[in-house]
């Protein structure tokens, strides 16, 4: 018997933590958390301490009570005995918080499996926002690359890479007692690495799967245009082309296909990118998975930004040790204001304060992360503060933005070359319209166990 139980993952978007138990072999994909978590009782500075354990969350029901699945420590003070864990393995697809967060309360014993980018890439990420990526303490944490075949217990995992917006995503073959299932992580084929889910369809479609679990983000949004980040290139490579000023561009620091969309239409248009030290520690950090980023260190056409500190005269130990590395190739407001039309310039909203002393003219800012900030009821008193930033300083606004998971279209396709004999829609609060795409849809809920 091959069972599933979702603690998350069925019906929204993100969050997932599905067990998968096969005879003896028990495993969990992914083990995030939901983008909602913890929003109807905490809020601002109203947030659980370090110093909690799971206590805070069980109250609420915020994390479901599963004996022999988490650590000693996060067990104090709950009321759930701490036994030794059932679990052999929990397999992460990508980096991701909604899928990779919640493992900081696993039992260290546990195994865990990630790719070697979606390591690299958490622990950057923990060195400069240790409040929010910490993975916790794992006895057994283990690497694995495209050819890897992974044995747990008679499970046989095959990760296969595929593109997403964040690098070293991928989707597993789950080769179980019943024949291989297949699990596709987040993934889209619209970017420039797309040969990489194509050949994940090709070899899970080899594979001739009886289940797929496959996300469907995007299956409800059939009319909008579906973007390509080579369109996304071309518009923001337009918009430089035209800015009589600075050009701000916004977008989140681990999606390298967009840095290298800026970058480009940076270099295009004869202009210097202006990144911060964060982002130019991530740069530097994921250098050596990745080839074809440029050398921060070395590149001529990217300059660090070094904000003035109390000193005011730019001291090596004004600066975190992790920025100092990068003051060779610092540039600070001074220099950019005298010579606006030369840059462009990585902006994100808590970094705004930065136009007080560059004094943009003819400006122009391009938002080009997931529309979620931009369009959320929740989110209007941040809207409401960069609309009147960009007015104070006359700075036009622009959206562009592809999504770094698949349209409507592609899952069509994706799910019609795959064949799988069962469906399983996971990932998508469009979950329903699956059905119409395939005859054998099992709609999971989560709480619930399927047997398949
Ligand atoms: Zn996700
Ligand atoms: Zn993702």
């Amino acid at each position: 018997m091959v069972s599933l139980t979702f603690y998350g993952g069925a019906n929204e978007i993100g969050g997932n933590k599905i067990l998968l138990e096969d005879k003896e072999a028990r495993i969990y994909l992914d083990f995030g958390q939901s983008f909602d978590f913890g929003e109807d009782y905490f809020l601002d500075y109203l947030q659980p301490r370090s110093a909690h354990g799971l206590e805070v969350y069980f109250e609420f029901n915020l994390i479901p009570k599963i004996p022999r699945l988490y650590s000693k420590t996060m067990l104090e003070r709950t009321g759930l005995k701490y036994e030794k864990p059932d679990i052999d393995a929990v397999f992460i697809s990508h980096s991701h918080s909604d899928h990779v967060n919640h493992i900081s309360f696993l039992d260290e014993s546990i195994p865990v499996y990630m790719g070697h980018g979606t390591h690299q890439i958490l622990e950057t990420y923990h060195k400069l926002y240790p409040q929010f990526c910490d993975i916790g303490e794992h006895m057994q944490l283990n690497f694995f690359k495209l050819g890897d075949k992974i044995k747990v217990k008679h499970l046989i995992i095959e990760p296969i890479h595929v593109e997403h917006s964040i690098p070293g995503a991928y989707g597993f073959i789950i080769h179980t007692s019943k024949g291989p299932m297949i699990y596709t992580g987040d993934f889209r084929l619209h970017g420039p690495k797309s040969a990489m889910t194509q050949e994940f369809i090709k070899k899970a479609a080899e594979s001739k799967p009886y289940a797929m679990l496959i996300e469907g983000t995007r299956m409800g949004s059939d009319q909008e245009h579906n973007y390509t980040e080579a369109e996304v290139e071309g518009e923001v490579n337009g918009i430089i082309k035209e800015s009589k000023g600075i050009v701000f561009g916004y977008f989140s620091m681990s999606n390298i296909d967009r840095f290298m969309s800026f970058y480009q239409a940076t270099l295009k248009n004869g202009r210097k990118l202006v990144i911060d030290t964060k982002f130019a520690y991530i740069l530097d950090c994921m250098k050596d998975k990745i080839p074809a980023l440029p050398d921060v260190m070395t590149d001529k056409d990217i300059l660090v930004y070094f904000k003035l500190a109390k000193s005011g005269k730019y001291d090596e130990k004004d600066y975190f040790v992790y920025e100092r590395k990068f003051m060779p190739k610092m540039i600070t407001y001074d220099e950019i204001t005298k010579n606006q039309k030369k840059f462009a310039m990585h902006m994100a909203f808590n970094k705004l304060m930065e136009l007080v002393y560059l004094q943009p003219k003819g400006a122009d800012y391009i938002y080009s992360s997931s529309e979620h900030f931009l369009e959320g009821e929740e989110n209007e008193a941040e809207r409401t503060v960069l609309e009147n930033w960009m007015k104070h300083f006359g700075v036009a606004f622009h959206k562009v933005h592809c999504s770094g998971h698949a349209s409507k279209q592609d899952l069509i396709e994706t799910i019609e070359k795959i064949k799988p004999t069962l469906l399983i829609p996971i990932h998508t609060q469009n979950p329903h319209d699956f059905e119409k795409l395939h005859p054998n849809v099992v709609l999971p809920e989560n709480g619930k166990t399927i047997e398949i």
